[in-house]
C-alpha cells in the first residue's frame, strides 16, 4: 500500500480526476465531499475510492474527519486542498453571506484541513500540501471579488507555509487552473462559451480535469521535494504571471 492521499472535494469534477490519478499512481486515496451523497456513492462504486463526508468550512468537522481517515487508512502524507465554491455577484450586490461562504470554504478550508495534518507531517519529516487555487486568484475577476480574494489568499498561504515546512520535508505548492471542462463550466450557455470564453484561451479549448490531476501527481511525488512555494498555472496560455 502506498502513501495515503486525502483530496477535498475529491468525488466530483477536478477533485475526482485528482483522486483517480493519485490512485493510479499507487497512492491509497480518501476523497472528502460536502453533501452530494449520490455522486460520492457512484464515485466509490466506479473507482473503489473511499469517500468521507464533512465540510472543509468547519474546523471541528475537519479535525474529526482527518482522524477518521487516518484511523481507517493510516497517516496522511499528501493533502490536496481542492474543495471550492463560487457565489458570484457584482460587488454592489454581493451579500455578506456570499462573501463569507466563499471565504469559509475556499480560504478558511485550507487552514481547517492543513492544520490537523501539519504536526504529523512534521513528525514524519514528509508531507505534500497541494492547493488548488485559480487563475482568478492571480488576475482577479469581475463578479467574483469573494472568489478572487479567497484564491489569492490561498497563494499567500502556500508561500508562507512552504517556508515553515521546508526543513521538515514538507512541500506546499499551488495550482492555478484556467477554464476546465467540469460540469460547472460545461453548463455555461454554448453561445457564451464559444463567443466569449474560448476566444480568451490561446490553445482554443477548455482544459481537462486530468490535465490538472497530472500536475498534482507530479507535485506529490518523492522526486518533487525541491519544488515548494510554487504556483503552477494551467490555463491554456490565457494569463501569465
Ligand atoms: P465542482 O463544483 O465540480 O466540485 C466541487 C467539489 O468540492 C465537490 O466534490 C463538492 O462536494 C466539494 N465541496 C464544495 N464545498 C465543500 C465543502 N465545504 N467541504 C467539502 N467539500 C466541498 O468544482 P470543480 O471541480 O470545478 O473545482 C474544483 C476546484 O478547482 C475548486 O477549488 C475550484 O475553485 C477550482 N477551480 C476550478 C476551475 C474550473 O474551471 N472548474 C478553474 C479554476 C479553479 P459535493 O460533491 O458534496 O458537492
Amino acid at each position: 500500500m502506498g502513501r495515503v492521499a486525502l483530496v477535498t472535494g475529491g468525488s466530483r469534477g477536478i477533485g475526482a480526476a485528482i483522486s483517480v490519478a493519485l490512485k493510479e499512481a499507487g497512492y491509497t486515496v480518501a476523497a472528502n465531499y460536502a453533501g452530494n451523497d449520490e455522486a460520492a456513492q457512484a464515485f466509490t462504486a466506479e473507482t473503489g475510492i473511499a469517500t468521507y463526508k464533512w465540510s472543509v468550512a468547519d474546523y471541528d468537522a475537519c479535525a474529526a474527519g482527518v482522524a477518521k481517515v487516518q484511523a481507517d487508512l493510516g497517516p496522511v502524507d499528501i493533502l490536496v486542498n481542492n474543495a471550492g465554491i463560487t457565489r458570484d455577484a457584482m460587488f454592489h450586490k454581493m451579500t455578506p453571506q456570499q462573501w463569507r461562504e466563499v471565504i469559509d470554504t475556499n480560504l478558511n478550508g485550507l487552514f481547517n484541513m492543513t492544520h490537523p495534518l501539519w504536526s504529523g507531517m512534521r513528525d514524519r519529516k514528509f508531507g505534500r500540501v497541494i492547493n488548488i487555487s485559480s487563475i482568478n486568484g492571480q488576475k482577479g475577476q469581475a463578479g467574483q471579488a469573494n472568489y478572487s480574494a479567497s484564491k489569492a489568499g490561498d497563494l499567500g498561504m502556500t508561500k508562507a507555509l512552504a517556508q515553515e515546512g521546508a526543513r521538515a520535508g514538507i512541500t506546499v505548492n499551488a495550482i492555478c487552473p484556467g477554464y476546465i471542462g467540469t460540469e460547472m463550466v460545461k453548463a455555461i450557455d454554448e453561445k457564451v462559451l464559444n463567443e466569449r470564453i474560448l476566444p480568451l484561451i490561446p490553445v482554443g479549448r477548455l482544459g481537462e480535469p486530468e490535465e490538472v490531476a497530472r500536475i498534482v501527481v507530479f507535485l506529490a511525488s518523492e522526486g518533487s521535494g525541491f519544488i515548494t512555494g510554487s504556483t503552477i498555472s494551467a490555463n491554456g496560455g490565457q494569463f501569465f504571471v
